[in-house]
């Protein structure tokens, strides 16, 4: 199902242009407008889902699938020497297009984009008892 209020529904449909570099039946991979490294893409489903928690498990592999197609060619084309990858849900977790999507960020050597976390030093109390709280 799409959704008309939605704009990567549109991209992802061809509805509204779009620097395509990969697409398929259910998806299509587009470069982001706001690029954290040169190549930065998206991977966007043909359907709506806003988020991991709503979308089906057949469409997130097949979103992980096309991500591996895009980052091949990455690596094949623009010599990169790394890759994140990157889902964000929800607000708190910098989500601002509400329709599921991929970043698919292609890493060079010194290329000084922010992307990772400042690990913390949690006893193992803390672990154990975040452990119990998600398995209990
Ligand atoms: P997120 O913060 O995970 O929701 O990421 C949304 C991403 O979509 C950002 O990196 C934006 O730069 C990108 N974006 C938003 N609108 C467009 C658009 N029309 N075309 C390409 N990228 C877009
Ligand atoms: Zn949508």
């Amino acid at each position: 199902m799409k959704n008309d209020n939605c704009i990567f529904c549109k991209i992802a449909n061809g509805e509204i242009p779009s620097r395509t570099l990969y697409e398929d039946e259910r998806y299509r991979v587009i470069l982001d407008m706001g690029p954290a490294t040169r190549g930065h893409a998206l991977v966007l489903p043909k359907e709506h889902f806003e988020n991991l928690y709503e979308i089906p498990d057949d469409w997130a592999a097949g979103a992980l699938a096309a991500a591996k197609k895009a980052a091949v060619l990455m690596k094949d084309k623009l010599g990169t020497d790394g890759l994140n990858l990157v889902q964000n849900n929800g607000e708190a977790a910098g989500q601002t297009v509400m329709h599921f999507h991929m970043h698919i960020i292609p890493r060079y050597k010194n290329d000084n984009a922010h992307i990772l976390w400042k690990p913390t030093s949690p006893s193992a109390e803390e672990l154990d008892d975040v452990l119990r709280q998600i398995t209990g």
